[in-house]
């Protein structure tokens, strides 16, 4: 046993260069090897991929890993490639001459990892059948609940892995889910009987801040005064506030760019190339933008309005400060928020969710106690010291004291 531990440091360090592993990799990895149904949940950047890359690179066969955004499956099959490990994707944007070459490397055993679009995996049915495939990961697996923050429907169909794939361990991969969503996202794909890891999501170097969200543009401008030359995103609720939030950086002298999905998808890789490069400081953007960016020194995250849950959030203030210095996470928060997010999701098929994570998003905003503990607790973390480092732990609110007037009545 201990050899068969020995050779996944090896594996480790020869196919990704690494020399440890990082914390609940090597658990998980274990896991996986020892034919588990895993569910493993881990903050963004906390190296995911490598739970089921390491697996996929130490058993016989192609492990098959599903992943919703053509882009990220693009980046991770590069990056396999450029460490001499055979993976490819297969989705429908491919044309279908290299669709036929990755099933022939498939066919001939030539695959250690195939990435695959949800939609695109029922027409592959035939091809697994006759080939060996060691494990299915599910990445992004919060996709398949309805309880999670960014629910796809090709996702659902999932749950019929466990029919395909009786014998296949799968392990399923998330950065946010709260228990709720965890729970049902093991009911779905049907691996209750399996293991579950949380990593823990702190973030120590994010600084929280929730103000009112009174006169914004003004409060925008004095909060980048002291931000020279810092990178920095502003999520906005719509389109068109982008739009005019950009605007007026502009017309104060700053670097600012909008970004949303209504910008032509030339003009929107250009605009995220030059922030990735530090040429534009500034992005003011829809929740369209960021997924898949890696960039280590944004400094400063400002949500406009309220975000429409803690996921959402707290992914998003999360792409500030990856290179473990100092970041701000800045949220304004205001009823007419509130209001506006509770209109989008009135009539939709998911209204019951969407309105009570809604509500929580609500209460965290309102709350007068240690923002990181609300937080962690949120996604199942127990804590019970106050952080020291959002806005309520250093300025701690002036809390009305009743207990004074009532001694005043009582004593008169
Ligand atoms: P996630 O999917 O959890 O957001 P990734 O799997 O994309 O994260 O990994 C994030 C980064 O961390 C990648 O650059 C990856 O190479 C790196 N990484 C992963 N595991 C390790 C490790 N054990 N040691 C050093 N770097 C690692
Ligand atoms: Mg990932």
């Amino acid at each position: 046993r201990s050899r068969r531990k020995r050779s996944r440091r090896e594996l480790l360090k020869t196919h990704f260069g690494f020399d440890s592993f990082r914390p609940n990799q090597e658990e998980i990895i274990e896991s996986v090897l020892a034919g588990e149904h895993t569910l493993a949940i881990m903050p963004t950047g906390g190296g995911k991929s490598l739970c089921f890359q390491l697996p996929a690179l130490a058993l016989e066969g192609t492990a098959i890993v599903i992943s919703p955004l053509i882009a990220l499956m693009k980046d991770q099959v590069d990056a396999l490639n450029a460490n001499g490990i055979m993976a490819s994707y297969y989705n429908s944007s491919q044309p279908s001459e290299a669709q036929e070459e990755v099933l022939n490397n498939l066919m001939i055993g030539q695959l250690q990892l195939l990435y695959v679009a949800p939609e695109s995996l029922w027409n592959l049915t035939n091809y697994f059948q006759k080939t060996e495939i060691s494990l299915i990961a599910v990445d992004e697996a919060h996709c398949i609940s309805a309880w999670g923050h960014d629910f796809r429907p090709a996702y659902t169909q999932l749950s019929r892995l466990q029919d395909e794939f009786p014998q296949t361990p799968i392990i399923a991969l998330t950065a946010t889910a709260d228990r709720a969503t965890q729970d049902d996202i093991m009911k779905q794909l049907r691996i209750e009987n399996g293991k579950r890891f949380v990593s823990s999501f702190d973030r120590p170097n994010l600084y929280m801040e929730v103000r009112p969200g009174q006169q914004r543009i003004q409060q925008v401008l004095q909060f980048l005064k002291d931000k020279e030359n810092q990178s920095g995103i502003i999520y906005c609720l719509s389109r068109k506030s982008t739009e005019k939030v950009a605007e007026k950086l502009v017309a104060k002298g700053y670097k600012a760019k909008a970004y949303h999905a209504g910008i032509e998808a030339e003009e929107r890789s250009r605009i995220q190339e030059d922030f990735v490069n530090d040429r534009i400081p500034i992005i003011v953007a829809t929740i369209a933008f960021g997924m898949g960016i890696d960039k280590s020194n944004v400094r400063w995250v400002i949500h406009y309005n309220m975000p429409k849950n803690i996921e959402g959030y707290y992914q998003e203030i999360g792409r500030s400060g990856r290179d473990g210095l100092p970041a701000h996470g800045l949220m304004f928060y205001s009823f007419a928020d509130v209001v506006q997010l509770r209109k989008f999701a009135t009539g939709t098929a998911t209204e019951a969710f969407q309105l009570a994570k809604l509500e929580r998003m609500q209460q965290f905003a309102e709350a007068l106690s240690c923002r990181r503990k609300a937080l962690l607790n949120y996604f199942g973390e127990h804590v019970i010291q106050d952080c020291g480092n959002c806005d309520i732990c250093k300025m701690p609110p002036k809390y009305f004291d009743g207990t004074v007037i009532a001694q005043k009545i009582c004593s008169a």
